[in-house]
């Protein structure tokens, strides 16, 4: 609870001087009480000061309180009014059982806080001190006095009654007064601030008032008798302006100067008598006690309610300024961090892009102040806008984008290729972008070069295939006719016979020579002579088949292999070639036409033999022969004489 817990005296203390303490306050304002009320016939006294004192005691000193207060009580029955010892107890025992018990049911309810703070604590304070206390300490001792027979049982209820109310008021007046002062001042920090003039003025206005009112005023017709309520208005302007304390001290001031003012038949109360005028004064008494407690409580309600307000703002106050340091402080590391990043970062906003932050590497990176001269969006940096929906796509769907390659531009135009990072923040509850760039341009040219040179380096090996073909092509090519060379016939021919004998099929072969070719050399020209060759060549080449083998064996010799074809076959063909080409003239440098014939030599496998050598010995032998004949003519080998070699 916001109001202060008791102090508490020291235990050996409390007993010492409190038991005596309160023992003789009760025995004196009791016998104080008594003489004064007996003094103007008023007995019993209609307002039982002492019963204020019982309840103010056993509330603050709990146990020594209630052991003062039965003997200040034992003192009053058994020695002021000489009670017989039996009857001075049990009085005595009521007197302190009725506080015992009121303030045992406060504190349950209240605690030990001064019951005025709060509405619901006047109200309990109201039933157990004011009620129950006082009427278990009036009822208790009128049932005593009944039992010793010092009180007639016919008046026993009204005796009782009368008892309870002078009980009650007397602690409706000056128990709440008592017990306020009793403690140390309750939360002064509530407490409005009030000037020791306006004090001073409050004090001298309540009390000037009431001395005039109720001690000085004389009110013989009963004019005047409303004139004390007005009383109340000082005390409720008490009651709001200065501590609670004060305004009861005050208040009972003004109690006392009512009573002391009804009792001697002075002031505005007193019409006819002073019993009537006490009755008067203990209405308002009443009223300005009851209208104090419940003001005040209301007030005091108030402030603290005000000060657990103005508690939780500035506990809010603390926890917004301490969130906002935290914030300014992490934005200040963030920035601290980002601001020496050996990366370039850019921060910007996901909804339109604008740039909110670049640190320092950006910056020299896009050759930009970036916020010196105008807003700048992520957007405007890319080359190829596909790359930023790109970018933005794979944002809104992973919240992230981790090292895409893209080109950028920098203020100045230049392109460069960069290594992209971007991560979703949430910043002042909206949704930035954090974007970590590596520029790859570099790496990029590297692997630019790398690549040109790659092709580069493909083309060379290319070109180097193709001059090996060349060369490959030359090494089994005659310049002059473009046929196979005699080295290509060497190393192919044993393969294609070998193959055909596999087979069991034929292999034919012939060896051609230009008649008197000496002579065209001789009469035309070398020229001439290498002409006539190069058109027999393509001649040659044309009229053979693809698989077949042709090449220029040597000067004007030349050699086809015909796989596949027999013997007859081969002769046919040579016969058909050799006609062509005594029909057709050969077209010479210089416009003139030559007219040739050729000698051809066949020999086949298997009739001249399976090997080259035979084959080809046989074939110039038939050339040989051919020659022999007369030239312009084709010869046949004889059949390979397989006895002979099988004899040899
Ligand atoms: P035949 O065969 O009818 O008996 O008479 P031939 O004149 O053709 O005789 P031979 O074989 O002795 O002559 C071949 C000539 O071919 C000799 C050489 O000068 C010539 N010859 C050889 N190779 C080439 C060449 O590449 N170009 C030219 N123009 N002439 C060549
Ligand atoms: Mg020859
Ligand atoms: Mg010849």
């Amino acid at each position: 609870m916001v109001v202060r817990q008791h102090v508490r005296l020291n235990p050996g203390w409390t007993w010492l001087v409190v038991v005596p303490a309160v023992a003789l306050g009760y025995w004196a304002v009791g016998l104080f009480g008594t003489h004064y009320f007996a003094r103007y016939g008023l007995m019993p006294a209609p307002i039982w000061l002492p019963s204020a004192l019982a309840f103010a005691a056993a509330w603050r000193f709990g146990a020594a309180g209630l052991v003062g207060l039965f003997l200040g009580s034992m003192a009053i029955n058994g020695v002021s009014q000489a009670q017989p010892l039996g009857a001075a107890l049990t009085l005595s025992l009521a007197n302190s059982l009725g506080p015992w018990l009121g303030v045992h049911l406060l504190k349950r309810h209240v605690g030990n806080r001064p019951p005025f703070f709060s509405t619901r604590d006047v109200w309990h304070f109201l039933w157990t001190a004011v009620g129950l206390a006082a009427l278990i300490t009036s009822f208790g001792g009128a049932l005593v006095l009944s039992w010793n027979g010092a009180l007639l049982s016919q008046s026993f209820l009204f005796t009782a009654m009368r008892w309870w109310l002078s009980d009650a008021s007397g602690t409706l007046l000056f128990a709440p007064v008592m017990m306020l002062w009793l403690l140390p001042l309750q939360r002064p920090d509530l407490l409005p601030k009030i000037g020791l003039s306006e004090r001073a003025g409050l004090t001298a206005v309540v009390l000037l008032s009431s001395f005039l009112v109720l001690s000085l005023l004389s009110n013989p017709s009963g004019l005047y008798s409303g004139l004390p309520y007005l009383l109340l208005l000082p005390i409720s302007w008490a009651a709001a302006r200065v501590p609670l304390r004060y305004a009861h001290l005050l208040a009972s001031l003004v109690s006392v100067l009512a009573i002391v003012g009804a009792v001697e038949e002075r002031g505005a109360f007193f019409v006819d008598s002073n019993s009537q005028a006490l009755t008067a004064a203990g209405l308002m008494i009443v009223s300005q006690t009851v209208i104090l407690l419940v003001v005040g409580a209301l007030v005091m309600e108030r402030r603290l309610a005000e000060d657990r307000l103005r508690v939780a703002n500035q506990s809010l106050e603390e926890k917004v300024g301490e969130r906002t340091r935290q914030l300014a402080e992490s934005e200040s590391r963030f920035k601290l961090v980002a601001d020496a990043s050996p990366f370039p970062m850019v921060m910007n906003r996901l909804s339109d892009g604008g740039v909110i932050y670049a640190n320092p590497r950006a910056e020299a990176l896009f050759h930009r102040r970036l916020f010196a001269e105008r807003a700048l969006y992520v957007q405007d940096f890319y080359v190829d806008p596909a790359n930023r929906d790109q970018v933005a796509v794979l944002l809104q769907v992973q919240g992230q984008v981790n090292d895409i390659e893209v080109e950028l531009q920098d203020a100045d135009g230049r392109a460069f290729w960069a290594l992209l990072s971007c991560q979703m923040v949430r910043l002042d509850g909206s949704r930035h972008v954090l974007t970590g760039i590596n520029d790859i341009s570099e790496r990029k040219a590297l692997e630019q070069r790398l690549h040109s040179a790659n092709a580069a380096l493909k083309r060379q090996v290319e070109e180097i295939e193709s001059l090996q073909q060349g060369l490959k092509e030359q090494a089994v090519r005659d310049p002059l006719t473009g046929l196979f060379n005699r080295r290509y016939l060497d190393e192919s021919i044993d393969r294609v016979l070998a193959h055909f004998a596999a087979l069991s099929r034929p292999v034919s072969l012939m060896m051609l020579d230009v008649d008197h070719f000496k002579q065209v050399n001789d009469r035309h020209g070398h020229s001439a002579g290498d002409k006539v060759l190069s058109t027999l060549g393509a001649l040659l080449s044309d009229r053979f088949r693809s698989g077949d083998i042709v090449c220029r064996f040597g000067g004007e010799e030349f050699i086809a292999v015909m796989p596949g074809s027999s013997l007859a076959d081969a002769r046919i063909k040579c016969e058909r070639l050799r006609e062509e080409l005594q029909n057709t003239p050969v077209l010479l440098p210089d416009g003139s036409e030559l007219h040739l014939t050729v000698s051809i030599g066949v020999a086949a496998m298997p009739e001249q033999g399976d090997d080259a050598e035979s084959l080809i010995d046989a074939a110039d032998t038939s050339l040989y022969a051919a020659k022999s004949g007369g030239r312009n003519r084709v010869c046949t080998a004889e059949p390979y004489n397989w006895g002979a070699v099988s004899d040899a």
